[in-house]
């Protein structure tokens, strides 16, 4: 599901990821309540960013300093292996606005076959295991 709520600050679309989808220790996205989320995610330093939280933001490209270290870090692993960016992501926000950007996000992670949700850990449809995009 493609959900506004699901879009975190830095760019990252938790509605393609697998473990918000997975049925043990299902992660709520990073905007979601604490008490589910896994130590990494509870402790990552954008959603806990004093920046973000001081301007009242919701979503790093308000940020004056933007790209930051965990953002470069964050893109980079994403960009080689999970097939998005975030600034990429970002940018489109900034440019376009939330809506067309889920609109785009619901194509992109769209399976070919059957219409289901594809995750970008893998690539692979989680209905029908088709892989939309190779690692
Ligand atoms: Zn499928």
């Amino acid at each position: 599901m493609m959900k506004r709520e699901l879009i975190a600050p830095c760019g990252m679309n938790c509605g393609i990821c697998k473990y918000y989808y997975r049925s043990k220790n299902t992660c709520p996205g990073c905007r979601g309540p604490d008490e589910n989320k896994s130590k990494s995610v509870r402790d990552c330093i954008i959603i806990n960013c004093d920046v973000l939280k001081k301007n009242n933001s919701e979503f790093c490209f308000d940020c004056s300093k933007i790209p930051c270290k965990r953002l470069v870090n964050l893109d980079k692993r994403y960009r080689t292996k999970y097939h998005m960016s975030m600034f990429e992501n970002l940018d489109f926000i900034k440019e376009n606005g939330i809506e067309l950007f889920l609109d785009k996000e619901k194509q992109k992670w769209k399976c070919t076959k059957c219409k289901g949700i594809v995750t970008c850990h893998g690539g692979m449809c989680l209905t029908c295991g088709f892989e939309k995009y190779k690692n």
